[in-house]
């Protein structure tokens, strides 16, 4: 069976891009692979974190997740600082990684152009420890949004050059970015992702947002100059980015979802409706899931420990070819 993983961060509100883009697929996927989802809360330490805020987050992100369908007994979800073989091979990945090809990557540009003063190191390093979180589970296949591409990419350099350099010891993940909902725009500056990080609370659905404060995002959602209802993400990027959520939250294509649609006002009301319906039961399980914290935290120290059955091996694997001695 095909290994996949993927992962999200504990940090900043989950949105209608990384539920269309990722969690959705990963509810989907994990009927047909062996399938392993990660809350990657060491990523978030890339900036500043409160540690209260921290804590919390992680456990509504992994509440999240399991409202969303995710099934304990059929994937295994899991909490990345839970199981520390991320920390080792993030350190043996991190000396494959040259400066230049971590400085080339655009999130890392992006991200540190936007702190004021204080640039962590991990900011810049994250994608090696990235890397490490997908070899270790020797997956196939890694389900993410587009945002993601250049990271894999690097993954699978890592994995070929750490392989070159050593003998085989990674399998070389190959992405599985969706065709629909791959990358969710901001409603206010559809020319930018929607983004957790990003500071557009207008322009960010949230996937727990009230079903009037979601009507009203997109009835205030920017649109373009002119009346045509046409997907052309080049010269009518907010319309587009419209009829891509049409079209990924009522199952057909942008075109398709052009079809009968008059006017921007009804093109807005339109999606507004179709997103409202698409997290009506993902808004009800969670609220049913959050009552009862600590069975969530249970599911979670059972998904560390099938996450570092596997984990163990790949890393004991990669130790042994780079010659770290084996502890006597
Ligand atoms: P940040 O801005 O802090 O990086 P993020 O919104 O990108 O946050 P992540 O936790 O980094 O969220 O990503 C989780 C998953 O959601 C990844 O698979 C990513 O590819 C996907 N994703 C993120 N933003 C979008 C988007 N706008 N459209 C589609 N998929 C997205
Ligand atoms: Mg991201």
């Amino acid at each position: 069976m095909t290994r996949v993983l993927s992962g999200i961060q504990p940090t900043g509100e989950t949105h209608l891009g990384n539920y269309l883009g990722a969690v959705r697929n990963w509810v989907a996927d994990q009927h047909e692979h062996d399938a392993f989802f990660v809350v990657v809360d060491l990523h978030a330490l890339t900036i500043p974190q409160d540690p209260a805020e921290l804590r919390a987050k992680t456990l509504g992100m992994a509440t999240l997740l399991l409202a969303a369908g995710l099934d304990p007994e059929v994937c295994t979800l899991f909490v990345q600082s839970h199981v520390s073989e991320h920390s080792q091979l993030g350190w043996i990945m991190e000396c494959q990684a040259s400066i230049g090809e971590l400085q080339r990557m655009v999130q890392f540009k992006d991200k540190s152009a936007k702190q004021s003063g204080f640039i962590s190191a991990g900011l810049l390093t994250y994608p090696a420890l990235q890397a490490a979180d997908i070899l270790l589970y020797d997956a196939d296949r890694v389900p993410v949004g587009d945002d993601q591409r250049q990271h894999l990419e690097l993954t699978r350099d890592l994995a070929i050059r750490f392989n070159s350099r050593y003998g085989d010891t990674f399998v070389v993940p190959a992405h599985a970015i969706p065709k629909a909902g791959a990358r969710v725009m901001d409603l206010q500056n559809p020319e930018a992702k929607m983004s957790k990080s990003s500071d557009s609370p207008q322009g960010t659905v949230l996937v727990l947002d009230p079903p009037d404060v979601i009507a009203r995002k997109f009835k205030r959602a920017v649109t373009d100059s002119g009346t045509d209802i046409v997907y052309d993400p080049g010269t009518k990027p907010g319309v587009s980015n419209l009829l891509s959520i049409l079209a990924a939250t009522s199952g057909t294509t942008p075109q398709a979802a052009a079809d009968g649609i008059g006017s921007y006002g009804a093109l807005k009301t339109a999606v507004g409706d179709a997103v409202v319906a698409t997290l009506r039961p993902l808004q009800a399980r969670y609220a049913e899931l959050s009552a009862d914290p600590g069975e969530v935290a249970r599911q979670l120290a059972v998904g560390a420990g099938k996450a570092r059955a596997v984990a163990a091996k790949t890393l004991a694997r990669a130790q042994h070819a780079l010659g770290l001695l084996a502890p006597g």
